[in-house]
């Protein structure tokens, strides 16, 4: 970003539930954020995924935000209206010689992490969100992947993470707000699905297609995507995108200690609204979970 960059924020909820507190929470900050530097505020509705989202959902997302006196431009950019820009981002990385088809289920991942933990120096590699992929696919032949794809075996695509470190081959850095300049360690994060078998992009992959076209230039999501965020440097960078500034804000959680998930109904920014609280109230009521 230079310094005559207006500041643009987002707030990209998935229409998969309602909101809850800590999205308000989410929303509130990327909006004070950007009207207290004279910026824009964006709402994007992360829907790629068909089986999850529901438009039921969406609408109310809308209502939601509106109630909290948010304001945003329109028309709203909705994900599954734009797998050609995907789809474009993921050939670039094709292209690159960094994706491998993954036809694996998730129990053959379950069957093999469970035989390489026999022998603890090769086992399975934790993650920030759990046991990474071993790798069973990453050395298929290409008389294997043509077989697999003749008999029409779902794939999903995967980054190889190897090759696209060697292929960066320095080290890439981003600014969090709270704690400064981070190094990138994306290797943390293995082999991710960048294209899943049911719809043909991921999170990831979407995420930073939008972040730069939507010229964002401040992305303040919950601490949770915290290693999200290094993972997504380095596909800006492997796709020539523009880099963004990140905040990693804290997590609501409840008095005993969970982090508040949309099965959390009694704390829906809709059910808050129908018991009569004022948006007005809404910081106090989120700084009781914080
Ligand atoms: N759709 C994502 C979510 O709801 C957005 C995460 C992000 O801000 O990058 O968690």
């Amino acid at each position: 970003m230079t310094q005559t960059d207006k500041i643009i924020t987002r707030f990209a909820p998935s229409p998969s539930g309602l909101l809850h507190l800590g999205h308000a929470y989410s929303a509130k900050l990327n909006y004070d954020f950007a009207m207290e530097n004279g910026g824009e505020f964006i709402l994007r509705i992360e829907d790629i995924d068909h089986l999850r989202c529901k438009t039921e959902y969406e609408n109310q997302i809308f209502v939601d935000l509106h109630w909290l006196g948010l304001k945003w431009p329109t028309p709203v950019r909705r994900q599954s209206d734009h797998f050609d820009d995907y789809a474009a981002a993921l050939n670039k990385l094709s292209d690159m010689g960094l994706l491998y088809p993954c036809f694996c289920t998730r129990r053959n991942i379950r069957e093999e992490i469970n035989e390489s933990s026999r022998a603890p120096h090769l086992g399975p590699k934790m993650g920030p969100e759990g046991l990474l992929y071993p790798g069973i696919c990453k050395h298929l032949t290409d008389k294997e992947i043509a077989e697999k794809m003749a008999a029409n075996i779902p794939h999903a695509m995967r980054l190889n993470m190897d090759k696209a470190l060697k292929l960066v081959n320095e080290p890439l850095y981003w600014e969090d707000l709270n704690t400064g300049i981070q190094k990138a360690t994306p290797e943390v994060m293995g082999d991710v699905v960048l294209a899943r078998k049911d719809f043909p992009t991921s999170y990831h992959l979407s995420v930073v297609v939008d972040d730069d076209i939507q010229n964002i230039t401040h992305v303040i999501r919950g601490e949770d995507l915290y290693y999200a965020s290094h993972l997504q440097r380095l596909l800006q960078h492997l796709l020539g995108l523009k880099t963004v500034t990140y905040q990693h804000h804290g997590l609501l959680k409840t008095k005993d200690g969970n982090r508040l998930a949309k099965r959390d109904k009694s704390i829906t920014i809709n059910s808050l609204r129908e018991s009569g609280t004022h948006p007005e109230e809404l910081d106090a009521i989120i700084s009781d979970y914080l």
